[in-house]
C-alpha cells in the first residue's frame, strides 16, 4: 500500500507564555500545511497527534524543532496511506493531558527514560514491575504481558489508584502509556509519593512498536485516530480483548453503529454482522443507526466544518 502519509504523535513539556497567541499562529500554520488532527496547548507545553503528507509532516517537525521552546520535542512517526483525521482542532487547555496534577512539572523531575530496546531487556527482570497508566478501554484491548493495570476510566483518576503499588515499594517501577505523555506526570507523581526507582518507557507503546519487534505486547494498542487500534507485536502476538457481545477472544474494535451510543468496543465479525454493527439489540433498533459496511468505522459528518472558523486573524488571500 502507498505510504505517502505520516502520522505524528508528540508532546513537549515546555513553558508557553501566551498559549492563546501561539494557538492562533499554530492553527493557521497547520491549515496552510494541510495537517489534520488534535493539538492541545497549555502554559505547560504541547500535546498533539496529526496526519499529513510526508513532506508536510517533515516540514512541521523541522519548523517546530527550530523554535527554541520545542527543540527537545520527540516525535513518533508512523506511515499510512491516508489522513487518519478529518478535521483539525488546536485548543488551549489548563493541562496538556488532564491529570489533575497541575502542580507537577515533569520538566523538573520525572521517572528516568528507558529506551524501547532497554525496556525489552528489562521487562522480564525479577525486580521490575510494569505499570500501565492508561484507562480501562485502552488496556482491555491490549497491554504488556504481566503489567499491572488500574481500574480507571480516565487518567485524572490515576492519583487515587496508586495503592495497588504498595507491595512494590522496593522494585523498579516502569510506567508506560500510548505515547509517553501520561508517564511524564504519572512517574513524577510516584516520585513525589516516595517511590524511589521509577522509570518510564520513552515514547510509549507506539515507539516500542516502531523500534523493536513488539515482543510481549499482548493484544492491540488503542489509539485516538480513525484506525482505532494499531498492531505493535510482530513476534509473539496474542488476543486479549473479548467480543462485547459473545465474549469470545476478539480485538476487532468497532464503533457502535448507533451514533447516540458511539462506544468503541471489540465486537467479532459474526456478532457485528448479526447486530448490523451495533453493540446491542437496543442499539440495533435505534432509528438513527448508521449503515454498517463491515468495518465498524464511520466517517464523521463535517457539519459545515470550516478550519478557519476559530481564527481571529483571517489569512491574507490572493497575495
Ligand atoms: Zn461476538
Ligand atoms: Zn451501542
Amino acid at each position: 500500500m502507498d505510504k505517502a502519509y505520516n502520522i505524528l504523535l508528540y508532546y513537549c513539556y515546555t513553558p508557553i507564555d501566551d498559549p492563546e497567541a501561539f494557538r492562533e499562529e499554530h492553527h493557521l500554520y497547520c491549515i496552510e500545511n494541510n495537517l489534520r488532527g488534535r493539538i492541545i496547548l497549555a502554559k505547560e507545553g504541547i500535546n498533539g497527534t496529526i496526519s499529513g503528507l510526508r513532506e508536510d509532516c517533515e516540514k512541521y517537525m523541522y519548523d517546530l524543532k527550530a523554535d527554541a521552546r520545542f527543540s527537545h520535542i520527540h516525535f513518533k512517526v508512523e506511515t499510512h496511506h491516508a489522513h487518519v483525521f478529518q478535521k483539525l482542532h488546536v485548543r488551549v487547555k489548563a493541562e496538556v493531558v488532564h491529570a489533575n496534577l497541575p502542580h507537577i512539572n515533569p520538566a523538573q523531575k520525572a521517572g528516568k527514560y528507558i529506551a524501547p530496546a532497554d525496556f525489552k531487556k528489562m521487562k522480564d527482570e525479577e525486580d521490575v514491575v510494569l505499570l500501565d497508566v492508561r484507562s480501562n478501554y485502552e488496556h482491555s484491548i491490549g497491554k504488556f504481558k504481566n503489567a499491572i493495570t488500574l481500574d480507571i476510566d480516565n487518567f485524572r483518576d490515576f492519583p487515587q489508584k496508586i495503592d495497588v503499588l504498595a507491595p512494590y515499594q522496593n522494585k523498579k517501577i516502569i510506567t508506560y502509556c500510548t505515547g509517553g505523555i501520561k508517564c511524564e506526570k504519572a512517574s513524577a507523581y510516584l516520585l513525589e509519593k516516595g517511590f524511589k526507582n521509577v522509570y518510564q518507557l520513552h515514547g510509549g507503546i507506539i515507539q516500542y512498536g516502531l523500534m523493536t519487534d513488539g515482543e510481549d505486547f499482548e493484544g492491540k494498542c488503542y489509539i485516538f485516530d480513525n484506525r482505532l487500534t494499531t498492531t505493535i507485536n510482530k513476534r509473539n502476538p496474542v488476543v486479549v480483548g473479548k467480543c462485547h457481545v459473545c465474549h469470545t477472544p476478539c480485538d476487532r474494535m468497532v464503533n457502535c453503529a448507533n451514533p447516540n451510543c458511539n462506544i468503541h468496543v471489540p465486537i467479532c465479525e459474526a456478532c457485528a454482522k448479526e447486530l448490523d454493527g451495533a453493540c446491542s439489540e437496543a442499539c440495533q433498533k435505534h432509528p438513527a443507526r448508521r449503515a454498517y459496511d463491515g468495518t465498524g468505522y464511520y466517517t464523521k459528518k463535517m457539519y459545515g466544518y470550516n478550519p478557519y472558523k476559530f481564527l481571529y486573524v483571517r489569512p491574507l488571500m490572493g497575495n
